[in-house]
C-alpha cells in the first residue's frame, strides 16, 4: 500500500527529474526525498502525488508543482541558509514542511480558513512544529517579525512594503512578482533602509489577495 510503504521509490523519481531540471542543492533535494507529498494532498490526488505537476487542493487553490517550490527553496538556502521564515500562502502545508525539514523555524499564514484548518492538522498529526495562523498574509505577522526570511507562494502585484518591513536587516522576501498570467520570480534583499532586486524566471501562480495584493473577487465594490 502507498502509505505503508511511503511512496519511497516516487520520491526517489521526483528528486530525480528536480536533478534533471537542474536543481543542485543537495540540501533542498535531501528535503524533497524526505517530505511525503501525498500526505498533503487528498485521495484522489495521491497517485499523482510524485508528478512534477501543480495539483487542485479545494477552494479554486493548488499545491505548487515540486519544481517551483524547489526553485524558491534554492534562491532560499543560497541566501539566508538558517533563521526564522515566514511562509504566505500555506495552501496544503508542504511547503512549510520542507521549510521545517531544511531547519528553518517557520510561520504560515493562509487566508482560506477550509485550507488553515486542514494543514494546521495535518502538522499536528505528523508533529511539524510549524506555527500557522489565519489571515491575510500581506500584513505579515507583526509580533514575530523580523524574519530572516519571508516566502510568498502566490503572484503578487506589487512590492508588499509590510512584508519588506518586517524583514530582519540582510533578510529575503522570495516572491512571484507580476500581473495574473505570469509573474517573474523576485528576490528583494533589505540592506538597511535600501532594497536590493534580483530577478529570475517566469512561473503561473494563483493570486495573493489581501490588502496588499489583489482585490478578493468575493468582497462587494
Ligand atoms: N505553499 C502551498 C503549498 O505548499 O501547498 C501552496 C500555495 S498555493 C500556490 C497559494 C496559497 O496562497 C493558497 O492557498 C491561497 O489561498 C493563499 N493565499 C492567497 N492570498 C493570500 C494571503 N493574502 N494571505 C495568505 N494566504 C494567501
Amino acid at each position: 500500500m502507498e502509505q505503508e510503504n511511503g511512496m519511497a521509490s516516487e520520491r526517489r523519481e521526483m528528486v530525480s527529474q528536480l536533478m534533471h531540471y537542474g536543481i543542485v542543492n543537495s540540501r533542498v533535494l535531501g528535503a524533497f526525498l524526505t517530505v511525503e507529498r501525498h500526505r498533503f494532498v487528498d485521495g484522489g490526488s495521491r497517485m499523482f502525488a510524485y508528478s512534477d505537476s501543480a495539483l487542485p487542493i479545494g477552494y479554486g487553490q493548488t499545491i505548487s508543482q515540486p519544481y517551483t517550490v524547489a526553485y524558491m527553496m534554492e534562491l532560499l538556502v543560497d541566501r539566508c541558509p538558517a533563521g526564522k521564515v515566514l511562509e504566505i500562502g500555506t495552501g496544503s502545508g508542504y511547503q512549510a514542511a520542507i521549510l521545517n525539514t531544511l531547519g528553518y523555524r517557520v510561520f504560515t499564514i493562509e487566508r482560506v480558513a477550509g485550507l488553515y484548518e486542514l494543514a494546521a492538522s495535518r502538522f499536528k498529526k505528523m508533529g511539524i512544529p510549524v506555527q500557522s495562523r489565519l489571515g491575510d498574509g500581506t500584513l505579515g505577522w507583526p509580533e514575530e517579525a523580523p524574519f530572516d526570511a519571508i516566502i510568498v507562494t502566490a503572484a503578487a502585484p506589487s512590492e508588499p512594503r509590510t512584508l519588506m518591513e518586517q524583514l530582519a536587516d540582510g533578510g529575503v522576501l522570495i516572491l512571484p512578482l507580476g500581473d495574473i498570467a505570469s509573474q517573474q520570480m523576485t528576490v528583494i534583499r533589505r540592506k538597511g533602509e535600501r532594497f536590493e532586486h534580483e530577478r529570475f524566471d517566469h512561473f503561473a501562480f494563483v493570486p495573493l489577495i489581501g490588502r496588499e495584493g489583489w482585490r478578493d473577487p468575493d468582497e462587494a465594490s
